[in-house]
């Protein structure tokens, strides 16, 4: 599954499952507030965008570029915060919307010169068919 719910623990940052209603690491009482998207092994995924024309140059750029949920990564500091958006235009579910967050977050990137991002967090808009997804997170610079 690509996208997954949690209840994220504000106190403790620990990703509970989507119907806890206190924190299993710390008991903290959660509630709906609490729900985020998060991607699992983003990073993993590879870039595919139908929709998008890109030159041999540019596949490589995008291919380069790093995406994760997770903290920086060894051999990059913080260079900003980052803000994107990405819709699936009513079809092709969440993996629409995320393959357009990442066209976004690259052309982001690009125009930073950032190599990637981290901490990525997702917030989805879902109505009907159409999801839309806001992702913000750290622009990486290589070290
Ligand atoms: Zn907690």
């Amino acid at each position: 599954m690509l996208n997954e719910r949690y209840r994220v623990c504000p106190k403790c940052q620990h990703e509970n499952g989507i119907d806890a209603n206190f924190c299993l690491n710390c008991g903290n009482q959660l509630s709906t507030d609490d729900e985020e998207l998060r991607l699992p092994n983003a990073g993993d995924q590879h870039f595919s965008h139908p929709a998008v024309q890109l030159d041999a140059a540019e596949q490589a750029a995008v291919d380069q570029l790093v995406v994760t949920t997770g903290t920086i990564p060894n051999g990059f500091t913080r260079g900003g915060a980052v803000f994107a958006t990405g819709n699936n235009q009513g079809v092709r579910g969440y993996k629409g919307a995320w393959e357009d967050l990442n066209v976004n977050l690259w052309r982001l990137c690009v125009g930073h010169h950032y190599a990637g991002v981290a901490n990525l967090k997702i917030v989805p808009t879902v109505r009907g068919d159409y999801v839309e997804l806001f992702g913000y997170a750290d622009g990486l610079n290589r070290n």
